[in-house]
C-alpha cells in the first residue's frame, strides 16, 4: 500500500462519515490515542468520563468496540472495567471478547526466548536510570522515555547482542515512540483487523492508532478505514488524521449522540 498524508478532519466530520453505516467495529489503539502519552507507562489511566463513554458506545446498537495495544491482557482489563469491550492485547496476540472468551494468535515456546531477550536488555542496562523492560511473554518491550542521554548507546549494545537471537527465532526490533520492541515476525496489529474481518463480515472496520506499531494494522484494513492521530502531517498507511486524545474523545462523544438522537 502506497504511503500517503492523511487528510486532516476535525472530531465532527469523522463522526459523521461513521454515521453512514449501519454495523461498525470500532478498533482504538490506547496510549497515545484514547490517553495522552505518560512519562511511566503506568501513570495513562482514563478518567471517568472517558469510562463512561466507552461504556455508551458498547451499548449503542450497530456497534462494537475493541481495544488493540502493546499493554498485556491484564492491564487492559485494570484500566478498562468496560463491559461489551473486545480486548486485543500485545499488538493482537491475545484477544478477550465481551464474554470472556480467549483466542491467542502466537505460538507456543516464544516466551523462552522472550526471557533470553529480557536477561540481555537487563545486562546492557546495568545501573543506568530511566529504562523500563516489560517482559509480556510474546514481546520485550524497553521504555525509554525517562532515559538520560545515553539510551542510544544501551539500544545500539541491546540490538547487536540480540541479533543473533532475533535471526534465529524469527523476531523483528520495532522502534516506536521512545520504546523498542522485539516481537515475533508478521504477529502484528494487522493480525488483529483480519480477525475482526472474519467475526465480522458485514462490519465498516475503523481503526485509530498514532504510532508505528498501528501502521499494520492501517495497511490492512481494505474497505475499511484508517485514522492517524498526530499533530504533524506525516506519512502514515492510515486515510484521514485526527489531531490529539482529546479530540479522539470529542470524536467518541460526537457519536454517541448522533446514534442516540436518531
Ligand atoms: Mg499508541
Amino acid at each position: 500500500m502506497i504511503q500517503n498524508h492523511p487528510m486532516l478532519v476535525n472530531p465532527e466530520v469523522l463522526a459523521g462519515k461513521l454515521d453512514l453505516y449501519r454495523e461498525v467495529f470500532l478498533i482504538l489503539d490506547y496510549d497515545g490515542t484514547l490517553v495522552p502519552i505518560a512519562p511511566r507507562p503506568e501513570l495513562a489511566r482514563p478518567d471517568e468520563s472517558l469510562l463512561a463513554d466507552l461504556k455508551l458506545l458498547c451499548g449503542l446498537p450497530g456497534y462494537k468496540v475493541a481495544i488493540l495495544s502493546g499493554r498485556v491482557l491484564g492491564e487492559l482489563k485494570e484500566f478498562l472495567p468496560v463491559p461489551g469491550l473486545y480486548l486485543s492485547s500485545v499488538h493482537g496476540v491475545l484477544i478477550e471478547d465481551p464474554a470472556g472468551n480467549l483466542t491467542a494468535l502466537a505460538s507456543a515456546g516464544i516466551e523462552t526466548v522472550i526471557n533470553r531477550l529480557y536477561t540481555i536488555a537487563a545486562e546492557c542496562i546495568g545501573d543506568k536510570q530511566g529504562y523500563i523492560i516489560e517482559n509480556k511473554l510474546t514481546d520485550l518491550t524497553i521504555h525509554f522515555r525517562l532515559a538520560d542521554p545515553g539510551a542510544e548507546e544501551v539500544l545500539k549494545s541491546f540490538i547487536e547482542k540480540s541479533k543473533g537471537i532475533c535471526e534465529e527465532f524469527g523476531l523483528e526490533l520495532l522502534e516506536g515512540k521512545k520504546v523498542l520492541e522485539v516481537r515475533p515476525k508478521g504477529l502484528h496489529k494487522g493480525k488483529f483487523i483480519d480477525w475482526v474481518r472474519e467475526k465480522a463480515p458485514l462490519a465498516y472496520i475503523t481503526f485509530i492508532g498514532d504510532d508505528t506499531t498501528d501502521e499494520d494494522a492501517f495497511a490492512c484494513l481494505e474497505e475499511g478505514l484508517g485514522v492517524l492521530v498526530s499533530k504533524d502531517h506525516r506519512p502514515s498507511k492510515a486515510s484521514l488524521r485526527i489531531n490529539s486524545p482529546v479530540e479522539v474523545q470529542e470524536f467518541l462523544r460526537l457519536l454517541i449522540t448522533k446514534k442516540l438522537n436518531h
